[in-house]
């Protein structure tokens, strides 16, 4: 279970990933979207600092309703809603109970599957949730797994979101959302050290 400081933690450090690597999330999205994943996602965090600066969250169902409402409402694309439905979700969940990281981690997948109507296999940021809930369950969770989470990405194709207009040619391609969604679990990871 994560506490409100270590869910702080995790957030503040997902968004100075984020920040740092916004120019290489646009790189991604050139090569198989629209190249805005890094600015779309900046906007997203420049708007979590502003809200906590303006209200420290008191609880972390707060921590993740802030988080979800930035997200919905700055970072647009495709990318916003689903990230913000994750959180929402994940908000709901700590308020409703006593819920372990792993079966939070799997309210926030999906949250995002139901939101996107997409599943794993897809080529998208639900293909690092995934693993990293399943790796959690079974107390397996390191680098390892999202790197070859990523690895894996790598060689799919798309079949949601614009890089599914690519087909075939979205393989052998990072997918933007799925490098995202690393930063916020290689986040998690520093936090549970
Ligand atoms: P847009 O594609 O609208 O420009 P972004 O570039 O911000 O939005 O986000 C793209 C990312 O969103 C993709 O890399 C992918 O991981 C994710 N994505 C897009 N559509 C879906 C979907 N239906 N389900 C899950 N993830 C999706
Ligand atoms: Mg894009
Ligand atoms: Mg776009």
């Amino acid at each position: 279970k994560l506490e409100l400081v270590d869910a702080k933690k995790w957030i503040n450090l997902f968004v100075e990933k984020v920040q740092a690597n916004k120019a290489n999330l646009n790189e991604l999205d050139t090569a198989i979207g629209d190249g805005d994943h890094g600015t779309n996602m900046d906007r997203g965090m420049n708007a979590i600092k502003d809200s906590f600066a303006k209200k420290d969250p008191e609880n972390v169902a707060d921590l993740y309703k802030a988080t979800a409402f930035a997200m919905i409402q700055k970072v647009g694309g495709a990318s916003g809603p689903l990230y913000g439905t994750a959180f929402l979700d994940m908000s709901k969940a700590v308020k409703a109970e006593n819920i372990e990281l792993a079966d939070l981690i799997q309210v926030g997948t999906d949250g995002i599957k139901r939101r996107g109507q997409s599943d794993v296999g897809m080529k998208t940021m639900i293909n690092i949730w995934q693993p990293v809930s399943d790796a959690l369950k079974n107390d397996a969770f390191d680098q390892k797994v999202i790197d070859s989470a990523l690895e894996n990405v790598k060689e799919l194709v798309a079949t949601k979101g614009r890089a599914s207009y690519l087909e075939e040619k979205s393989k052998g391609h990072i997918d933007p959302g799925a490098q995202s969604s690393a930063y916020l679990f290689e986040s998690l990871l520093e936090v549970l050290g």
